[in-house]
């Protein structure tokens, strides 16, 4: 049952082969298990768990359920959740009960599936690594010694040691598709807009999205597509119908399905900098994908190599106004000892956020500062634009782009500890993808030499979820890379 993809779950449930609060009972005692190595879990909510499980199976019993009722999941501690601790990775947030839940909280408790904890995350979302987490680093299920990458480092090494089958993350510059790579499961984030950023604590607004992991691009599809909808509570939510993107998978068998799509490949991501292994695995990949129909072109995206720069300007900026919300008062951590009240805001925040928190705050309020506003954070702001037009003239050849996820696999814990720069530059293939706002997913498609997975990044047009989904799904009809588990979960 811990390796079942969500329709075959689906079917045991339906078919009362195993009830929701056994399955529930079988992924919170894996935690038990497996958690105090890997650190996955901030918060483990097991009565919170049973107790949806118990519904879902009055659900189920009354002939209600839908595509995701009973089955389990783990959230991001970066959505608010009702009556549940919610962390966002920072000791400032370490004693906070929402009030209210998410959105896409709210959605999945709708649909009837079955939170069981919160995912462990750098903090407030800031980082490759998962280790800038209050609550200690995550560790990789494939290699403990190694980082599962980040910021959405707990969820995704959740999925990929199958103790939740399916988990939520949010991605402002690959903090979905980073980690989805780095621990070999699919992850994918939609087009900025479709699902909305309402209790999705704010880390930099106008690029945080929500998605989501799974073992496959299916189950991807079936806990995207109940993330998905218009929200009037966030002024960004795009108001359009929502897609059924697990009902688009289901294609009529043929030998060659992916006819017809041109796969367009960025001369500057094949470039210098990639790995040798991750490129052998991508050229691999990219063979597949030929044999199953697709052609391949080269495209440009000349610009691309300024996103992490201009990211780094206009991410620490929206942080450095986000995060001024944390001040001590009405919530959060707050000093115990203070003089006056602007001793109290220093105090509670100095204590409060760790120091890439704080880097970034300082390199924000810099960037906006009177005298560097035109400087820093205006011509970033250009650059984003000519990065988005680089992406619409090369989808102008394709249908979608694709590429490696990151450089290499998985490095060691701690490596990168002291070099917050290099770090930064990771983050190279999935950066420009957010300042764009276009939808990007990220599959296995591989292991390097030292036994790691290694990701294939899918970039599409606007809207294009379904198009990502379909290809990465007739990827994995034909491949077995997304089968592939770490020893604890063989
Ligand atoms: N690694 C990037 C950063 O540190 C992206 C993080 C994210 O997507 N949340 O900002």
């Amino acid at each position: 049952m811990i390796n079942a993809s969500l329709p075959e779950l689906r079917r045991a449930l339906d078919a009362r082969q195993i009830s929701s609060v056994e399955l529930a009972t079988l992924f919170l005692d894996r935690i038990a298990a497996l958690n105090p190595d890997l650190n996955a879990f901030i918060t483990v909510d097991r009565d919170g768990a049973l107790a949806a499980a118990r519904a879902a199976d009055e659900r189920i019993a009354a002939g209600t359920a839908g595509a995701l009722t009973g089955i389990p999941l783990a959230h991001k501690d970066v959505f608010c959740t009702e009556g549940v601790l919610t962390t966002c990775g920072s000791k400032m947030l370490s004693d906070f009960v929402s009030p209210y839940d998410a959105h896409v909280v709210s959605l999945l408790k709708a649909a009837g599936a079955v939170s069981l904890g919160k995912a462990n995350m750098d903090e407030f979302a800031m980082g490759s690594s998962n280790e800038s987490s209050y609550y200690g680093a995550v560790k990789n299920p494939w290699n403990t010694t190694r980082v599962p990458g980040g910021s959405s480092g707990g969820s995704a090494a959740a999925v990929a040691a199958r103790l939740a089958p399916i988990a939520t993350g949010t991605d402002t510059g690959g903090s979905v598709r980073q980690p989805a790579a780095f621990c070999g499961i699919t992850g994918i984030k939609p087009t900025y807009g479709l699902v909305s950023r309402y209790g999705m604590i704010a880390y930099a607004s106008s690029l945080d999205q929500g998605g989501a992991f799974g073992a496959s691009a299916e189950d991807c599809a079936l806990l995207l597509g109940a993330m998905t909808g218009f929200d009037e509570r966030d002024s960004t939510s795009l108001e359009r119908p929502t897609e059924d993107y697990a009902a688009a998978l289901a294609a009529p068998a043929s030998a060659k399905p992916l006819e017809g799509l041109r796969i367009g490949l960025p001369r500057e991501f094949f470039a210098e900098g990639m790995a040798g292994d991750v490129r052998a695995a991508i050229e691999a990949a990219l063979d597949q994908y030929r044999a199953l129909g697709a052609t391949t072109v080269e495209v440009s995206l000349p610009n691309a190599k300024l996103a992490i720069p201009a990211y780094y300007v206009i991410a620490p900026a929206e942080c450095s106004s986000n995060l001024s919300r944390f001040d001590g008062v009405r919530y959060g951590h707050r000093a115990a000892d203070y003089g006056d009240l602007a001793d109290m805001y220093s105090k509670s925040r100095a204590e409060g956020f760790g120091g890439e928190v704080k880097r970034r705050i300082l390199v924000g309020t810099y960037v906006l500062s009177h005298g560097y506003y035109d400087a820093y954070y205006l011509q970033a702001q250009r650059l984003r634009r000519l990065i988005a037009q680089d992406f619409q003239a090369a989808l102008q050849q394709c249908d979608l782009i694709a590429g490696p996820t990151t450089p290499t696999t998985a490095w060691a814990l701690g490596q990168m500890a002291d070099d917050p720069v290099q770090m930064y530059l990771s983050d190279i293939y999935t950066i420009a993808v957010n300042l764009a706002g276009l939808p990007g997913l990220s599959h296995p498609a591989g292991f390097g030499a030292d036994g790691l997975p290694i990701g294939l990044q899918l970039v599409g047009d606007y809207f294009g979820e379904a198009r990502l989904l379909n290809a990465a799904h007739r990827f994995q009809q034909v491949t077995d890379w997304h089968a592939r588990r770490p020893a604890t979960a063989a």
